[in-house]
């Protein structure tokens, strides 16, 4: 049984930088920042809860008026480190935006910030959530930020950085605190299993990082009520027993019976799921992280992508990765649809029997908009430390894509691809071929030379520039998934503009896959042939939907075909 009556969390809050869980980029920069006495008068920390904000501003708060810092860290036995963690500071304020709007603390803040702290060097406030500040509560702040005396700091804190005002994020330095990493955390947890007197079945702290999804907060609350039922050994079975768990050897069967068509074997698995009362959301959502990693697997071969599963444990795994796409799109539309519905279990078994009567389809009607990555580039991000290679950009879209569900409500037509095929301007393929290449040309030793640029252009990453016309960009791309990535940015207004800063011009963009070319390509030689190839139109608008149906089989050398009406003007090459 547990020790301690207070909450783990709460006991176990780290004291120095170096207790903290994860984040050792972050952390390095914090205590340099102690150990010259040289920092910036605001401070901002961004990350998912529980990733450990609040605990990070505390001791960079405790470090700066400590009377006798070791290395950056806080000495935690002179006067002032006691105060503060008694909580009986002077210098030290806190402040939770989400309890009240915060007009009336930033009031109070305003007009107290320049009396002189007492006993130590600095005051510091500590506000969290800070985007639930009232817009009153912000411009109050933004008055005390641009002219704070020199005994002051802030260090805002918050979950939804897209929230704040942009004129608060360019006064601060800001710090984007990613999930905690998996051995981070789960050492935390044998840390504390092993402080409460408990040991900690490997398999089980790997259930509950994968539980708590990086956040320690989460993780911790997991381990506390797993030493409730416990006596001395805390195991997965009883984990599984205790949240009502189905074990990954289950889940991974499902999606075997799934991918070979097995649904007499899925319908009997599904009566069984709902009587051992497993929770939906997590079963869902614990799939999905599984197909998410045995995707990025299979197209990598890199194992590094497997924290949750073992690479002996897919072998033989089919490497083609539409099943699984498809799988996951029908637990991604399982999931959406269920919330608060009750249907669940029963909503996921319908849509996953969908996949015996239809193939996976190149398109789907439903759009998930999530708009890229608009973190300003001032945040210091953790992984920008190590300059990116070519291959970690790939791998960075290819986790971003598979993510996140890949269908999308446009679809790009025969037509749209051939308007722009029969007007080629061969100059201009040249050219935005070579802005491209720029953006992911790499120095000798496989580094990026503009990393920055490369993320930004991280959709187009290998894809393959067919043609350009006077208003349009046809590209192709080897999968269908990097495909449906570039299509799923350009639902994004943002995006759009800042393609055509980039290009210079406003281009409609076309990403096709294999399949689409395949089709394409015959059109194109059936049309040219019969004489009955499209007048090239500018603005060109067209609403249906990618159809072979009326296409030749025929198969009359479309490459030489092209060569001999459009010149060197378009790449048709494989
Ligand atoms: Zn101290």
């Amino acid at each position: 049984m547990l020790k301690n009556k207070s909450s783990l969390y709460r006991s176990y809050r780290p004291d120095t930088f170096s207790e903290v869980a994860g984040h050792k980029n972050v952390i390095t920069i914090l205590q340099n920042e102690v150990k010259n006495n040289a920092f910036p008068h605001a401070l901002l920390f961004t990350g998912q809860k529980g990733t450990g904000k609040t605990s990070l501003a505390r001791i960079f708060a405790k470090a700066i008026n400590c009377e006798k810092p070791v290395e950056g860290n806080p000495c935690n036995d002179c006067l002032n480190c006691q105060l503060s963690n008694q909580g009986q500071t002077a210098n030290i304020f806190e402040i939770d935006a989400a309890s009240n709007n915060g007009v009336d603390e930033i009031r109070n803040i305003k007009e107290n910030v320049s009396i002189l702290p007492l006993g130590g060097r600095y005051k510091v406030y500590i506000i969290d959530e800070v985007h639930m500040l009232s817009k009153g509560a912000f411009n109050a702040l933004l008055k005390t930020l641009e002219e704070p005396p020199k005994h002051a700091l802030f260090i805002l804190a918050t979950t939804e950085f897209a929230k704040l005002p942009a004129t608060i994020i360019s006064r601060c330095q800001a710090f984007n605190l990613q999930k905690i990493d998996q051995t981070s955390l789960i050492n935390r947890l044998n840390f504390v299993a092993e402080n409460e007197g408990f040991v900690l079945e490997g398999k089980a702290a790997q259930e509950i990082y994968f539980l708590s999804e990086g956040s320690l907060r989460d993780a911790l609350n997991y381990l506390e009520q797993l030493m409730i039922i416990s006596d001395h050994e805390l195991t997965l079975e009883n984990l599984q027993k205790l949240f009502y768990l189905a074990p990954l050897s289950e889940k991974l069967q499902l999606i075997q019976d799934l991918l070979n068509n097995r649904f007499q074997t899925v319908i009997e698995y599904f009566e069984t799921v709902e009587a051992r009362g497993l929770d939906f959301n997590q079963f869902t959502l614990s799939l999905m992280i599984i197909l998410k990693e045995i995707i990025e697997y299979k197209i990598t071969n890199d194992s590094r992508f497997l924290t949750y599963l073992e690479a002996n444990e897919l072998l033989g795994w089919p490497s083609d990765i539409d099943g699984y796409f498809a799988i996951a799109d029908c637990l991604a539309e399982a999931y959406k649809k269920s919330q608060g519905s009750g249907l669940n279990f029963n909503y996921l078994l319908i849509s996953l029997l969908k996949l015996n009567s239809v193939k996976p389809q190149l398109t789907a009607t439903e759009t998930i908009k999530i708009a890229p990555s608009k973190l300003s580039q001032k945040v210091v991000n953790e992984a920008e430390y190590v300059t990116p290679t070519l291959t970690m950009i790939r791998n960075e879209k290819l986790a971003t894509a598979s993510s996140i569900s890949m269908t999308t409500n446009k679809t790009i037509t025969n037509a749209m691809a051939l308007n722009t095929l029969v007007a080629p301007d061969g100059q201009a393929r040249k050219e935005i071929t070579k802005l491209l290449d720029q953006c992911f040309a790499i120095n000798q030793n496989d580094q990026l030379i503009d990393p920055s640029k490369a993320r930004e252009m991280i959709a187009w990453c290998d894809g393959k520039i067919i043609a350009v016309s006077d208003c349009e960009i046809l590209i192709r791309f080897e999968k269908i998934w990097a495909t449906n990535y570039l299509q799923h940015c350009l639902q994004d207004d943002v995006y759009i503009a800042k393609l055509s800063e980039f290009f210079g011009k406003n281009y409609k963009v076309y990403p096709i896959d294999e399949t689409q070319f395949t089709l394409l390509k015959k059109d194109f030689a059936f049309k040219n042939k019969a004489k009955t190839l499209p007048i090239h139109h500018h603005d060109f608008e067209e609403v249906k939907t990618f159809k072979s149906d009326d296409l030749d089989n025929n198969e009359i050398g479309f490459e030489t075909l092209v060569k001999q009406t459009l010149g060197e003007d378009c790449e048709i090459e494989g």
